[in-house]
């Protein structure tokens, strides 16, 4: 199965991504994490993606449709994958068909998380990361056993850098800019279907794997 995951930041797609990816067995590719790990990294492509990503704007796309691409050469993907964060614009849907339809391939289904600002707001201030693999908790409504450890491997976690209020504002202004023309290509398409991000974990879960039997996918 070959989903994308559209939607603000702070829908839940990383956290729904996660779960999909463990039921299916297939990578959660997010752009965010790849980006975030080569400017840990300090490689040549975080030191020009750091800037744009510290001040709560899209990378270009030519360094993001690249890394998505190189993505794709790994054979776990094969079988299927979840995109997250990608595509931002239309030039990245459009590439992204380019290079799928020639490895005759497509997307199943594009899940568009339509959630409310206050969700946003709460899931943003209160998230914290997993330096080392990634995993998602939020103080609130998903806090680890150990207060600011991953229960996973243990490292400590972090609050990002663009979850701070004011670069908050800014990364959803970025976000509406293409929303709409976004949401428009995939729709025209046939293959979008709009689920809500205001949903818990498990329920928005339970949810598209009826939709998915529903539609024949699993
Ligand atoms: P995310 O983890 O998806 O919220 O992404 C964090 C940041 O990485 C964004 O605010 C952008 O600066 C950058 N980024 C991630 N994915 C993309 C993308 N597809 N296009 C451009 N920039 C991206």
């Amino acid at each position: 199965m070959r989903l994308i995951l559209l939607g603000p930041p702070g829908a839940g797609k990383g956290t729904q991504a996660d779960v999909l990816s463990s039921k299916f067995k297939i990578p959660h590719i997010s752009t965010g994490d790849i980006l975030r790990e080569a400017v840990r990294e300090g490689s040549q492509i975080g030191k020009s993606a750091k800037s744009f990503m510290d001040r709560g704007e899209l990378v270009p796309d030519d360094i993001v449709i690249k890394i998505v691409v190189e993505r794709f050469t790994k054979k776990d993907s094969a079988g299927g994958f979840i995109l997250d964060g990608f595509p931002r614009t239309k030039r990245q849907a459009e590439d992204l068909d380019k290079a799928l339809n020639s490895k005759d391939i497509s997307i199943d289904r594009v899940l568009y998380f339509k959630t409310s600002p206050e969700t946003i707001i709460s899931r943003l201030s209160g998230r914290r990361i997993c330096p080392k693999c990634n995993a998602i908790y939020h103080i609130k409504n998903n806090p680890p056993q150990k207060d600011n450890f991953c229960d996973k491997c243990g490292a400590k976690l972090y609050q990002r850098e663009d979850d701070k209020e004011e670069t908050i504002k800014k990364r959803l202004k970025v976000y509406e800019k293409t929303e709409e023309e976004l949401i428009d290509y995939y729709k025209n398409r046939g293959i979008l279907k709009e689920v809500s991000g205001d949903l818990g974990v498990e329920k928005l879960f339970r949810s598209l794997i009826d939709s998915f039997k529903k539609d024949g996918l699993v």
